[in-house]
């Protein structure tokens, strides 16, 4: 397990060092939303690019990128707009408003009188255009996956596509949560990586044995905390047979990270209905069918979360001295290589920023000179960054430097002239 025991330790080191800030702070935060700060922005995007290449690089997966504005009418037929709805309940002794759930009493002041449960639609609706009209209503979409299952005859037919194939897609989804948190592991605004798997009914268990297995082993490099949670009957989506989901231990407990679905005909066969379009598919045979879907869903901020949860880690170093360290992998920390003039001299910073320079095209690179050697390694530590080049007077004379090794405190001298050899060997 983590050392992490608690959110609050890990938000206020991302707060510190740049992962993450609270949206909208000097106003006084705008409640679930959060910016990612320089090196969270890069973490995050070097975690989708690791999903997206998994994805799309292979032969029967493509991509897309669908509007986030939503046509009230796919919402309509995906049913989004009638059942898209959690629970909802007013505590009427201290007027919290939240998600029933299995809890039956207020968790702000414990009281039990609470209203009737009444259903709150999670959806964010809005106006397109000038006139705030019924007519001009849109939608935030609440989930990438509807993009995928209105354009799925367009790509499949554009790019050629026969069964079984599948289009991926990034991006934002909103939801008005009622009980957001802890920290980001509930947000309104959150981004999602989805992919639609098309097939022939007849084949459905075996592709859904498929990506069970083949998401699993794409968190194994990565993660180690996780599992499989398989859904009971009476929790599946009215339109699933079968789901399972990947959960991590979060410090609150075991919680879900990604959702394999079976989703059968349903959305094809909603869309067809509501659009009254023909969306059915050619065999090479010539029979007409409506594709059966399998799904995996994952949040990415979900993922960035676990993936923070999982690196972080504190060390006795010697006598109280402690340290922390985020272990995060190195082809994905948002730092890959600090250059530290072991001194504010001259021809030590030349050197440092020299290096610095030299190698920021292939590698994520921080440069700092500011307190004492000591004190940034720790600053590195806390950033995750695998490895620290340290410019010291020595470097002048001998054309070596030290580098420094994030998880096991190692130091080697490296002559500047084999520093890319080395540094592309351990990264
Ligand atoms: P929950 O029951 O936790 O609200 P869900 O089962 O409705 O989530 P899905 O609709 O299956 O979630 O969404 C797929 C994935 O998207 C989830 O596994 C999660 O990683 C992510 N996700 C869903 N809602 C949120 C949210 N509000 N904030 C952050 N990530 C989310």
């Amino acid at each position: 397990m983590s050392d992490l025991k608690n959110f609050e330790t890990l938000q206020s080191l991302c707060k510190r060092r740049g992962y993450i800030f609270q949206s909208a702070e000097i106003y006084g935060g705008l409640n679930a939303c959060w910016d990612y700060g320089p090196l969270g922005a890069q973490l995050k995007k070097n975690l989708a690019e690791l999903w997206w290449k998994t994805m799309v690089r292979r032969s029967d997966i493509v991509g897309l990128d669908s509007a986030i504005l939503s046509h009230p009418e796919v919402l309509k037929s995906s049913g989004h707009v009638s059942a898209f709805t959690d629970p909802l309940v007013d505590c009427l002794d201290c007027k919290y408003r939240f998600r029933l759930e299995d809890k039956k009493k207020c968790p702000q002041c414990g009281s039990q009188n609470i209203t009737e449960p009444r259903p709150f639609n999670l959806m964010f609706k809005t106006h397109a255009g000038s006139i705030e009209d019924q007519g001009a209503v849109v939608y935030l979409r609440p989930e990438t996956a509807q993009g995928i299952y209105v354009q799925f005859l367009n790509v499949q037919t554009s790019m050629r596509k026969t069964l079984p194939f599948g289009v991926a897609q990034i991006g934002k989804a909103f939801r008005n949560e009622i009980t957001p948190g802890p920290f980001t592991f509930r947000t309104r605004e959150f981004e999602q990586m989805e992919m639609q798997y098309f097939i022939h009914s007849k084949e459905s268990s075996k592709w859904y044995k498929y990506w069970k297995e083949t998401r699993l082993q794409f968190y194994e490099g990565i993660l180690k905390n996780i599992r499989y949670r398989e859904h009971a009957k009476d929790e599946l989506a009215h339109y699933a047979s079968q789901a399972v989901d990947i959960e991590y231990h979060f410090p609150i407990g075991w919680k879900e990270l990604e959702g394999i679905h079976d989703r059968g005909q349903y959305d094809v066969k909603m869309h067809q209905e509501g659009s009254r379009k023909n969306l059915a598919y050619s065999t090479s045979t010539g029979e007409k069918i409506i594709p059966h879907v399998i799904e995996t869903s994952v949040g990415l901020d979900r993922m960035w979360l676990a993936l923070l949860c999982e690196s972080y880690r504190e060390e006795d170093v010697k006598e109280g001295e402690k340290r922390v360290v985020l272990g995060l992998p190195k082809k994905l920390a948002p730092i890959q290589v600090a250059f530290l003039p072991l001194s504010k001299k001259e021809p030590l910073i030349a050197l440092a920023v020299k290096l610095r320079d030299q190698y920021m095209d292939q590698y994520f690179v921080d440069y700092d000179e500011t307190g004492s050697i000591g004190k940034r390694y720790r600053r590195q530590d806390e950033i995750g960054t695998p490895l620290c080049v340290t410019i010291d007077f020595e470097s002048l004379e001998d054309q070596q430097v030290t580098v420094r090794d994030r998880d096991k405190m190692t130091q080697d001298r490296v002559a500047v002239d084999q520093l890319t050899s080395y540094l592309n060997n351990k990264l």
